[in-house]
């Protein structure tokens, strides 16, 4: 069976960047307590091997000791989250991707400017979570263009994306907006690109090994927003598409038949993990 790996994929710039930072902090911090508040990529193996090294995984701040060391996860807290955990750590280590980082900055210029703010995203996800606590009152989060249809827009309307979207989804969600408020004279829509390269890629080079092999495996936690987006992409154009964490899960009955194989991964699985995939898939095909 051949195998083929979606180009560009595994860990991007800003996870790299993330684990790089927690892990210097967690040694550094040897023998003092070192929590990370959420996980620090949506990835539970990473989030083990984090904790091995010294930082434990908490949800909440109450659950971290006074004094200790914090370290905030690629996602990004809300400034009260940011202000609790200063006053309240001995330390604290921001690994907040530097893209998200550009989106808070952005809609709290527009809150401050009385735009009221549309995030296009996952009103349950960490990183929306995080840019609402910037987005200033009135904000609202859609998760798609018919949720946008019944929104209720003041005369200033900024929208942004969450970093991990769907390009369609998002062109679609401004439609409608636009649609909506340019009913009235006065209304004004800005809107911002703030969808991620790093997402962009993956999701072009997934959906070009879709149309090319004859099952796709998708490697990456299952509450990775960008990892859900490959495989729903996949799925557009195979339905022999499967979504798994680890090697370890994958079934030698979705290759019977099949003569070529893909594997895509997200931005938060290691490489090792799509190694381990690749291997799987190859002894399949030999037995
Ligand atoms: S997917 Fe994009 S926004 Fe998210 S961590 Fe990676 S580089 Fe940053």
């Amino acid at each position: 069976m051949k195998v083929y790996v979606a180009e560009g994929s595994g860990f991007c710039f800003g996870v790299k960047r993330a684990m790089d930072m927690a892990f210097k902090y967690a040694v550094k911090n040897r023998g003092k307590k070192v929590y990370s508040l959420h996980e620090i990529i949506h990835n539970p193996q990473e989030v083990v091997r984090l904790e091995k090294a010294g930082a434990r995984h908490v949800e909440k701040i109450s659950s971290i000791e006074k004094g200790a060391a914090a370290i905030i996860s690629t996602h990004g807290v809300t400034g009260l989250e940011q202000d609790r955990l200063k006053e309240k750590c001995g330390g604290v280590l921001d690994t907040t991707c530097p893209y998200v980082k550009k989106i808070h900055n952005i809609v709290k210029k527009l809150a401050d400017e009385n735009y009221q703010v549309i995030i296009a995203g996952d009103a349950d996800h960490l990183e929306v979570k995080s840019i609402l606590g910037y987005a200033g009152e009135g904000a609202v989060v859609v998760a798609s263009a018919r949720e946008a249809s019944k929104l209720k827009l003041r005369e200033k309307v900024g929208v942004v994306s969450q970093t991990t979207n769907n390009m369609a989804m998002y062109i679609e969600v401004l439609g409608e907006v636009q649609k909506k408020a340019f009913v009235s004279r006065y209304s004004e829509v800005r809107a911002f690109n703030t969808i991620c390269d790093a997402t962009k890629n993956r999701q072009a080079a997934t959906l070009e090994l879709a149309k090319k092999v004859d099952v796709l495996i998708i490697v990456g936690g299952k509450n990775s927003a960008n990892t859900k987006r490959l495989y729903e992409l996949g799925k557009t154009v195979l339905p022999w598409v499967y979504h798994v964490e680890t090697a370890s899960e994958i079934k030698k009955a979705w290759f019977a038949g099949k003569k070529a194989a893909g594997v895509s991964a997200g931005a938060s699985t290691p490489e090792k993990g799509i190694i381990d995939a690749v291997k799987r898939i190859k002894m399949i095909g030999e037995n």
